[in-house]
């Protein structure tokens, strides 16, 4: 199975969907470097976080992941869900994805009417709602995209500490809570009761390895299996 095609053609599908998908070295980026003063909290943000606005996606350096198509190819399906999202909701996805936090700088206000000072409190690492949710919603197609690929079981307990930790800043309290609701995205994904955006990513996997990447492909079930 050769993971280096795979990946460039999944980079050319959503170049298809997203006319303005590119990925991008973040040292080249002012925008970059501005949000690593303002997440002064991540303190790993320009080397090893993977930030995606928009259809741009930034990565610590290119080339990137070279010798770990595989790797590429997990990021960037997580992504192309933020990338579908932000394309459905518009507006609302930056705005839902930051809230609280965005409300912070409503404390400017306060300057004419005291009251408005509290939105200070925002800037705290308070829980996100959203924010978790299209993560669970990107790293669900992590998960997928190493069972399908490579029959691989996630390591639940590596998700659950991204929604916990300072990755992005602190957005949910429980870990137990995630780290269920993660098992059971996962059996979701196993039972193949997919949501559209997950059936359209899955299927452009199925098409390449029945067409190109593998031969002998053997139907079981309800599909493909295509990563004995
Ligand atoms: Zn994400």
């Amino acid at each position: 199975m050769n993971f280096k095609y795979v990946r460039e053609d999944l980079e050319k599908q959503i170049k298809k969907e997203f006319p303005k998908f590119e990925i991008i070295d973040k040292r080249d980026s002012k925008l970059m470097k501005l949000l690593a003063k303002i997440l002064f909290f991540n303190k790993t943000f320009m080397t090893s976080y993977i930030t995606v606005i928009g259809s741009k996606v930034y990565v610590p350096k290119l080339p990137w992941k070279k010798t770990n198509p595989f790797g590429a190819i997990s990021v960037l399906s997580h992504e192309w869900v933020h990338m579908k999202d932000g394309k459905r909701l518009g507006f609302m996805f930056k705005f839902l994805y930051l809230f609280p936090q965005i409300l912070a700088p409503l404390a400017l206000l306060g300057f004419w009417n005291p009251w408005y000072f509290l939105f200070a409190l925002c800037a705290l690492p308070l829980p996100a709602p959203w924010r978790t949710k299209f993560e669970l919603r990107g790293y669900t197609i992590s998960m997928a995209v190493s069972w399908w690929l490579l029959d691989r079981r996630p390591d639940f307990d590596f998700y659950a500490k991204q929604f916990v930790g300072p990755a992005y800043y602190w957005m949910y309290p429980f870990e137990d809570y995630i780290r269920e609701r993660l098992e059971e995205e996962f059996e979701r994904i196993r039972a193949d009761r997919l949501e559209p955006h997950e059936k359209h990513i899955k299927m452009f996997f199925l098409e390449k390895f029945n067409t190109i990447y593998y031969n002998g492909a053997r139907k079981i079930n309800n599909g493909i299996n295509y990563f004995s």
